[in-house]
């Protein structure tokens, strides 16, 4: 029997291994930080709560958001109600629910951080501070800075990234999901998970010096909520194509599969990826399955690949002019998408 090693207990990993676990295929996964608070909004796209992650079953406290309240460059502010609300959770709460579902199907998940993955004689090598480990196959669910994709074909580069930073506040003082645009390729936004709230910003990598990030962020913050009271900060990438050739990349090889943000599957324009982090694991379960891991590829263009294809042309076109015509052209565009594409009333 094939020995696989999974990179990642994250969403991805969670119905991969679940999968190969009902089909009697045992593996090995690494994760360092699980469970933990993985910098995210934690929206649960209907199509999660509906495919993957039964929320009546879900032990953990979550939010219900009918809507969005958008701010535009003009400083309006419109409520946009969703024909299909959506839930938000913790994170960590997430993180620790599967965990423990994955420890009832019999995976075992080594606490170490994979520090160096290499080929050899036709074997895998997976390296942790404490020791070296042999696998026929890897898989990588190892998020955006993925370690298994830098062995396998390299790092996603800046061009097809976003930068997301922002800081957690202490108090549920809010019940509104924001989104505010301004004059940059990407958005701010707030919201309350269940213990806290985050503001923070998305925009693609490299177009904002640092510094200017987490003062716009700190901007936002002073305008909706001056009485927040800050209890950390984070920074963290998103994939996000800025070109649909970034698709044409494999997510497979002989012995290797790349998932969810290791794989740059994210819808590009929102930063949504937590859906496709878990078709992706469903499908790469039934290619190995199967016995053609490399099936794998043509499983998810045809489950969901010219939805990022398509959604990639778009944010290639609204760079572009925002470029020539100027950046608050690009949230003019994100809140038209996000209006038409999220099934409106
Ligand atoms: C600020 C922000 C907001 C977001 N908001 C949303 C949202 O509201 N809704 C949504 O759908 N998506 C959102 N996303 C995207 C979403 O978080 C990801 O697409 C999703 O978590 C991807 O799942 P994954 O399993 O591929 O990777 P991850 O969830 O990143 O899991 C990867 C796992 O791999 C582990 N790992 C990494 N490197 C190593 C290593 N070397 N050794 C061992 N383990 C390792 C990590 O500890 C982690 O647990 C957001 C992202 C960000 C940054």
């Amino acid at each position: 029997m094939s020995r696989i090693i999974i990179i990642g207990a994250g969403p991805a990993s969670y119905i991969l291994t679940r999968k190969l676990a009902s089909h009697d295929k045992p593996v090995c996964i690494f994760d360092h930080q699980v469970p933990w608070e993985k910098p995210c909004g934690g929206i649960l796209a209907i199509n999660v709560t509906s495919e993957f992650i039964n929320i009546d079953d879900y032990p953990y406290p979550r939010k219900y958001y009918e809507g969005i309240h958008f701010i535009t460059y003009d400083k309006e502010c419109r409520f946009i109600r969703y024909n299909n609300p959506f839930y938000v959770v913790s994170r960590k709460d997430l993180s620790e629910y599967m965990r423990d579902k994955l420890m009832d199907h019999g995976a075992s998940i080594i606490k170490e951080k994979v520090t160096k993955i290499y080929h050899y004689n036709d074997t895998w090598r997976v390296a942790t501070d404490n020791k070296e480990y042999t696998a026929d196959i890897i898989i990588g669910a190892d998020g955006a800075l993925s370690i298994t994709r830098q062995a396998v074909m390299g790092s996603i580069p800046p061009l097809h990234r976003y930068i997301a930073c922002g800081y957690y506040l202490k108090e549920l003082f809010d019940n509104r999901c924001i989104v505010k645009f301004s004059d940059f390729p990407g958005y701010l936004w707030s919201m309350s998970c269940p213990y806290y709230a985050t503001a923070g910003i998305i925009v693609q990598d490299q177009a904002i010096n640092a510094k200017k990030l987490f003062s716009s962020v700190e901007n936002f913050i002073n305008e909706e909520f001056p009485s927040a009271e800050i209890a950390g900060r984070y920074t963290a990438y998103i994939p996000s194509a800025s070109d649909p050739e970034f698709y044409n990349q494999p997510c497979a090889g002989e012995n290797w599969m790349l998932l969810g943000d290791a794989a740059g599957h994210v819808e590009p324009l929102i930063g949504e990826g937590i859906y496709y982090a878990l078709k992706s694991g469903e499908l790469a379960a039934e290619a190995i399955i199967s016995g053609d891991i490399q099936s794998y590829d043509k499983k998810w263009r045809e489950a969901y690949g010219n939805k990022l294809i398509t959604n990639a042309s778009y944010k290639k076109t609204i760079l572009n002019l925002a470029n020539q015509f100027g950046p608050e052209l690009y949230g003019a565009f994100l809140y038209n998408n996000l209006c038409t594409n999220f099934n409106t009333s």
